[in-house]
């Protein structure tokens, strides 16, 4: 049996539990539109391999954490209501 707690207060929920909520926060690297501008292709080349040395030197998880995050969490009814008031809290 699956067992459920809130994951702000702890409190004991059922799985289908009317007082059970689900909350789901996405967190994404915002992009503006790209300038796109005809290039030579050596000049492409170079840009492409700069980028490539800077993913080799970077840590995949920091690479995630700037690009997209997803989070989870079940709350109890009480706590559904404190995140509604304020996401940020
Ligand atoms: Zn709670």
């Amino acid at each position: 049996m699956i067992r459920y707690e809130c994951d702000k207060c702890g409190a004991e929920l059922q799985a289908n539990d009317h007082q059970r909520y689900i909350a789901k926060l996405e967190i994404f690297a915002a992009a503006s539109p790209i300038d796109i501008t005809p290039v030579r292709p050596e000049d492409t080349s170079r840009a492409l391999d700069e980028v490539i040395k800077q993913l080799q030197r970077a840590n995949p998880d920091d690479i995630e954490d700037r690009t997209y995050r997803c989070f989870r969490f079940d709350l109890c009814d009480a706590c559904r209501k404190k995140v509604i008031d304020k996401p940020l809290g």
